[in-house]
């Protein structure tokens, strides 16, 4: 058994809930290297954000950025999937829903350095690489306007109202599995297993469509919704990172045998 790719959630999967990498997570991804098995971070990070973060993590491989709004190549440039819509046009949309509406709702663009760093944890440079979006505008709310928006988004194109933990996700009609057909054909006819790896419902369609799908947990245990979509994935053994490298490590090492 060879392991064709290993495609990987980020956020609270690979690397720690505070953006960091531990250094299980290096190791394992140098063996990875070392065994010409690309991995591919499927994210709902921006390009900008993702780039840094493949720089940190030395990865030079496709990746998939913005709730598969795009893929990231390894020379930088940014390919928009058809679905996607672009941020300004979101912008338009959004801004004529709220007139119509009073929604007290507003875009990530519109919230103050101080306010942005409560929630995305990033503070400096890292806060101007959130809000280089390409297809995805993510919105606060006072309370649950999500239904009154909705109804109020009149869009020329299919467009998505996602609630995630922190903000109310407003983009295109495409989710982490839209460009897995692009990444594929960009890594090639190699042969063998597709491991996927991730933390949070989000990933589920990701896992389910993996070879060979794995659970990474937060401190408190797998997320039961995952969980419970994805009823033959295994669970990682141990929180974020640490339980990725264990998990990818052993698979690795099961391949060789
Ligand atoms: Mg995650």
């Amino acid at each position: 058994m060879r392991v064709r790719a290993v495609l990987t959630d980020l956020d609270g999967t690979l690397l720690e809930p505070d953006g960091s990498v531990c250094d299980e997570v290096l190791t394992v991804l140098t063996e990875l290297r070392e065994a010409r098995v690309p991995v591919c971070p499927l994210t709902s990070k921006t390009a900008a954000e993702l780039a840094s973060i493949m720089g940190m993590l030395d990865l030079a491989t496709p990746a998939g950025f913005e709730n598969g709004a795009g893929v990231l190549l390894s020379d930088g440039t940014l390919e928009l999937q058809p679905s996607a819509v672009p941020v300004a046009d979101l912008v338009t949309l959004f801004a004529r829903a709220r007139r119509e509406t009073g929604a007290p709702v507003r875009t990530i663009l519109e919230l103050r350095d101080d306010e942005l760093s409560v929630f995305t944890g990033v503070l400096g440079g890292a806060l101007s690489a959130a809000r280089a979006r390409q297809a995805t505008l993510p919105l606060v709310a006072e309370g649950s306007w999500d239904d009154t928006l909705r109804a109020a988004l009149v869009p020329s194109r299919p467009l998505r109202l996602i609630r995630g933990n922190k903000f109310l996700h407003l983009q295109g009609d495409h989710d982490k599995i839209t460009v897995l057909p692009r990444l594929i054909e960009l890594l090639g006819r190699n042969g063998g297993v597709t491991v996927a790896c991730g933390d949070s419902p989000n990933d589920a369609q990701l896992l389910a469509w993996a070879d060979v799908p794995i659970i990474v947990p937060g401190r408190d245990g797998p997320h039961p919704e995952l969980a419970r979509v994805v009823r033959h994935a295994r669970v990682a053994p141990l929180p974020h990172g640490r339980g990725w490298a264990a998990s990818v490590r052993h698979i690795l090492n099961q391949a060789d045998a």
